[in-house]
């Protein structure tokens, strides 16, 4: 299965994506995680990708995509995956199903949108950021994180709806309830 995980930072994307790529068995790709990782390594990519990540903005197209394309060429992603904060706007969607194409691999399945209120998403954030200390979990930086959401990575929403791929599963509860609400919309 190829899977998309759409929902605001704080959502529980990570969170399910694992659970679920554990349950599938086939990998779950983070480019925030492979951003992440880049940043602390110090390489080019990192530097480049920092300053747009302390400020909740997202990084450059450019950037996300050859991540996802090297990382989709590796063999345990041929016989699917789950992608974590990836696509995050109409340009990148549009270029991962040219992508899939050219690399004549089917298209995306579905769309998982986990759905969470906006008051629960900034308690979350803001959890996250005592817990694990994250810079871009600080309160400005927070806000700004879901406007940049809302604006650009909400619109994917239809964009999946129109080819009828989108399956919407409220991310509130236990974790495990929600990892049965999206067993349940993907059987
Ligand atoms: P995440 O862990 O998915 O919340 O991502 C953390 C940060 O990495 C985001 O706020 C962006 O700055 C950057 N990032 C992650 N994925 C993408 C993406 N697909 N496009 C652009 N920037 C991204």
């Amino acid at each position: 299965m190829r899977i998309v995980l759409l929902g605001a930072p704080g959502s529980g994307k990570g969170t399910q994506g694992e659970k679920l790529a554990a349950r599938l068995g086939i990998p779950k790709i983070s480019t925030g995680d492979a951003l992440r990782a880049a940043v602390t390594a110090g390489t080019e990519l990192g530097l480049q990708a920092k300053a747009s990540m302390n400020a909740g903005k997202l990084v450059a197209n450019e950037i996300v995509i050859g991540i996802v394309e090297e990382r989709l060429e590796q063999a345990d992603a041929k016989p699917g995956f789950i992608l974590d904060g990836f696509p995050r706007n109409t340009e990148q969607a549009q270029v991962l199903d040219a992508m899939l194409r050219r690399h004549q691999q089917p298209g995306i399945d579905k769309a998982v949108h986990l759905q969470v209120d906006d008051e629960e998403i900034i308690r979350r954030l803001h959890l996250r950021a005592i817990k694990e200390g994250r810079h871009d979990d600080k309160e400005d930086v927070i806000r700004h994180r879901i406007e940049v959401y809302n604006a650009e990575t909400h619109p994917l929403l239809d964009y999946y709806k129109a080819q009828h791929k989108l399956v919407t599963v409220r991310g509130v509860g236990t974790l495990e309830e929600i990892f049965e609400r999206i067993l349940t919309v993907l059987a």
